[in-house]
């Protein structure tokens, strides 16, 4: 079971928490795996921000909020004083590390990667102890530990590492397969790792999902359980389309190609290593205990006559379109833009190009949109062939997932014919050859329109009323 960062923000969710854990958790060899509470990451990257600024005064200011929240939500979550105390030795340990790195860091003005990734594991090292006292005083015999603890190993790309599965599942196993067979149940830090060195990783944003998948690979779980505050995985964001109806059930490509454009907010890598393996996953909400949430499982079956399962909108995108009549027929052009990108670090979420080949259009993170401009810039212009580029910020990318697409006609047609009854101009299509998606870009005044449109097109506030 793995808890997102809305479901342990407070005391009162994470005695929630410890109550899934429990009652749901029944009959179950359970290992949990916790984010940190809140947004305390995003707390903890501003202190890094501060302190690699050498700015005292509010790095002092976190620290001590950070010290408050976690102490404040220790004292209300568990109320026996030997639980309380055991769990308040270890937040002690960790709290002191974090104070001597931010402090280190705040007087030398510096801050390398490896430092950070340490400072930032804090969160969940802060936020499973709790979770594990709150077990504890519920009578089940929870042990903590941390990802690197646990056996999960990575490269030494801080900030991004990537475990390194075929130790990972080795070493995971053999630390918690003894401790499920004695009645335990691990409570293991989500988003960290370690390298061969020890040095503690960060597995990226959102990285928890990631630690859990990893894990159930590992010990050959018989499902993962996500869980968060919202139904599960659903056909359009419920904010836009107040019709969108939770997927009862989808496939890991389904799953994956909406992770990717951030219809729930998944690690890209979140479904690697359970789909290999065909491990299920569920996602469920905390606050409804009865409800069975999305299942993420091989060959679904429940859906069978819809073509069309989901629309996500991804804001914050940019066009970039690098024009030349005399890329036409040259090999190698594509390849010197993308080159460029990569080398600075750039990633490209949709790529479209012309048989006429004139032009090459990719879209970016909107934030990335001017440094990936002047690059290509400096890197093209003034060569052979690369005439111009041009910049777009005022578009949303989205993004119509569904298996059958790849075997079925005229979704295209269905699609662009409810975009184009609401008058609404699509300014670039992609779709890969797996054909499980197919993205457009849109203006961004329209992006919200053109994903109702489509939700109903398909008629996908139908779906389950069958
Ligand atoms: N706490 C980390 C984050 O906010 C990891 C996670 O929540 O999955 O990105
Ligand atoms: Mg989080």
């Amino acid at each position: 079971m793995k808890f997102g960062g809305s479901s342990v923000a407070s005391a009162e969710r994470i005695k929630n928490v410890a109550d899934r854990v429990k009652g749901n958790g029944k009959g179950h060899q359970v290992v949990v795996v916790c984010s940190a509470m809140g947004d305390v990451t995003d707390e903890l990257l501003a202190l890094c921000a501060d302190a690699s600024k050498g700015m005292e005064k509010p790095v002092e200011e976190r620290l001590a909020s950070i010290r408050e929240t976690h102490l404040a939500a220790l004292t209300a979550t568990v109320s026996d004083k030997a639980v309380r105390r055991q769990v308040l030795g270890m937040l002690n340990v960790t709290l002191s590390q974090l104070e001597k790195l931010a402090r280190g860091s705040t007087v030398l003005g510096e801050l390398t990667p490896r430092s950070k990734d340490a400072i930032l594991a804090c969160g969940e090292r802060l936020s499973n102890p709790i979770v594990m006292g709150a077990l504890i005083e519920r009578g089940m015999d929870a042990v903590y530990m941390t990802g690197g603890e646990a056996g999960i190993m990575t490269d030494d790309r801080f900030g991004d590492a990537t475990p390194l599965m075929e130790v990972t599942k080795f070493q995971v196993k053999e630390k918690l397969a003894p401790l499920l067979a004695e009645g335990k149940t691990p409570v293991v830090t989500g988003y960290i790792g370690a390298t061969q060195r020890g040095d503690i990783t960060t597995l990226g944003r959102g990285g928890s999902d990631f630690t859990g998948t990893t894990i159930a690979a590992a010990i050959d779980a018989d499902e993962v359980w996500i869980w968060s505050d919202v139904d599960g995985l659903m056909t359009a964001d419920p904010r836009i389309v107040p019709d969108a109806r939770v997927l009862r059930e989808i496939s890991y490509e389904e799953a994956g190609e909406m992770a990717v454009f951030g219809a729930k907010a998944l690690h890209p890598r979140t479904l690697e290593p359970v789909a290999e393996k065909g491990i299920p996953v569920r996602f469920r909400n905390t606050f409804k205990p009865e409800d069975p949430g999305s299942l993420v499982k091989k060959n679904p079956r429940l859906y069978a006559k819809n073509v069309v399962k989901a629309v996500a909108l991804v804001k914050e995108v940019a066009v970039i379109t690098v024009a030349g009549a005399s890329m036409v027929g040259k090999p190698g052009s594509a390849a010197r833009i993308f080159e460029v990108m990569g080398r600075i670090g750039i990633n490209v979420l949709m790529i479209s190009q012309s048989v006429s080949e004139s032009n090459i259009s990719m879209v970016v993170a909107r934030s990335s949109m001017e440094k990936g401009a002047n690059a290509l810039e400096l890197a093209l212009l003034g060569q052979g062939g690369y005439r111009h580029i041009l910049t777009e910020d005022d578009v949303s990318a989205i993004a119509i997932v569904g298996g059958a697409m790849r075997t079925t006609m005229g979704v295209a047609s269905t699609a662009f014919g409810a975009i184009s009854a609401k008058r609404i101009n699509i300014k670039m299509i992609a779709s890969g050859s797996s054909n499980q998606n197919l993205s457009l870009i849109v203006a961004e005044k329209d992006a919200k329109d053109t994903v109702r449109a489509i939700h109903s097109a398909f008629k996908l506030d139908k779906l389950n009323s069958r």
